[in-house]
């Protein structure tokens, strides 16, 4: 089954779209990809491209196989494959300053902060998912997912509306003099040595929740493409994206987007994330997405292939994803939507370190960045606004009751469907 994988295309015209793998980090995801890979069904001239969003709250052993997948893909079929993460930069915008979302391509080893020098790894202590919640100035909870929002499906977006509008014509910009748009994204941010924000301290009550982003750098260096992947950079000419590039920049959404085809790793013993995820992302399926001309497929599904599938397909491979296949680490490890029984059992068994692969982490986190609202008729009422929504569970009290397991609930969340 494997070796005939293959992806069923809804309209032949679909064929001639470039193809984006959105890859979780998961063994299915991977498989999906090596298995494409094998079977041909990429074409780096017709635009294709592989991505790993990093939240940097992810296990490390998911970021040893992510770079693994890269590794291999990189070198086996010459695929690129980015690895990239949400961060912000300073923008001047309606005469006043800001600090706008955008994305990086990071290395494929673990940052480190030195002190004279820059360190182009990706994160893995959290620091992405501390940016985008201090920018925000508020938790994301199992009620309102701005992670998933902001951290995969936006960063997706502004990476893939570069990658496409490299198809874009041969000037060089002006703020690129020595590079095309072809073979790097450009530089945001201002030039002025210093930061045009407002000190954390002008911002009153939020000052604490906003400090973090605010003390990051002011500006995204252009980054060329080849320091991020070892995969040759194919100058693509497709025709179906050329029309929708301006200025080096892909119109991905709108009424006349440009169409690609997106390849996620779900199988066909989740047929309820299948539908959820094209009911949500689908362009077939859905309307008001980000990206409009996105059609998503699900070749395991499409192919009939399931866990035991994906499990006999690793223990036939090199490597693997050296995490229990039967306990749920993917995406951010102690994820709000997995459930408090899951957490704890997560907790109890796996804790460790000292960043989010410790459920303290996410404690210390929600205790920092909730907020607290005191009501207007009783001052000594104060409303707690954490993860797990208003005065509800929290990640102190699931941390402190490892032994006993929580008495609230759990049926009422969702699995983690973290999906691009
Ligand atoms: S895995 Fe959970 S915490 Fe992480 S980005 Fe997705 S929804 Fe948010």
């Amino acid at each position: 089954m494997v070796n005939q994988m293959r992806i069923n295309y809804l309209h032949h015209s679909h064929k001639n779209y470039p193809h984006v793998v959105k890859f979780s980090g998961g063994r299915s995801s991977a498989m999906m990809l090596l298995a494409l890979a094998e079977n041909n069904q990429f074409d780096v001239s017709r635009g294709d491209v592989i991505i790993f969003n990093n939240t940097s709250a992810e296990h490390s052993k998911t970021y040893e196989f992510v770079v693994k997948c890269k590794k291999f893909i990189e070198e086996e079929y010459r695929i690129p494959f980015f690895i990239i993460e949400f961060q912000t930069y300073e923008d001047a915008w309606l005469g006043r300053w800001r600090r706008a979302p955008t994305y990086r391509m990071v290395k494929p080893y673990p940052y480190k902060k030195y002190k004279k020098r820059k360190s182009y790894g990706y994160r893995h202590q959290g620091e992405v998912f501390q940016e985008f919640v201090s920018w925000k100035a508020q938790l994301p909870t199992r009620f309102t997912r701005t992670c998933t929002e902001h951290l995969k499906l936006n960063t997706s977006t502004r990476f893939l509306e570069d990658w496409f509008g490299r198809c874009g014509g041969r000037s060089t910009p002006r703020y690129l003099p020595e590079l095309s748009r072809k073979f790097a994204n450009p530089r945001l941010g201002h030039y002025y040595p210093e930061s045009q924000m407002p000190k954390p301290s002008s911002y009153a009550g939020r000052s604490e929740k906003v400090r973090y982003h605010l003390e990051q750098s002011s500006y995204r260096d252009a980054q060329m493409y080849t320091h991020y992947t070892d995969a040759p950079l194919v100058d693509f000419e497709n025709e179906v994206i050329k029309d929708y590039v301006y200025d080096f920049k892909a119109n991905l959404r709108g009424d006349e987007p440009l169409k690609f085809i997106s390849l996620v790793g779900l199988r066909f013993d989740e047929p309820i994330r299948v539908t959820r995820t094209l009911a949500r992302n689908n362009t077939a399926e859905a309307k008001g997405r980000l990206a409009d001309g996105e059609f998503v497929y699900a070749p395991l599904f499409d192919s009939e292939l399931t866990k035991e599938d994906v499990l006999s397909f690793w223990k036939r491979q090199e490597f693997d994803l050296e995490i229990p296949h039967n306990v749920n680490l993917s995406n951010c490890v102690f994820c709000f939507m997995k459930g408090a029984g899951a957490i704890q059992k997560l907790a109890s068994e796996f804790s460790h370190g000292a960043g989010p692969g410790n459920i303290q982490w996410w404690a210390d986190f929600e205790s920092k960045y909730a907020n607290r609202v005191q009501s207007r008729e009783n001052k000594q009422r104060v409303s707690f606004f954490g993860f797990f929504g208003s005065n509800a569970l929290t990640y102190k009290k699931l941390a402190q009751n490892l032994e006993n397991s929580v008495k609230e609930n759990s049926s009422g969340f969702l699995p983690c469907e973290c999906t691009d």
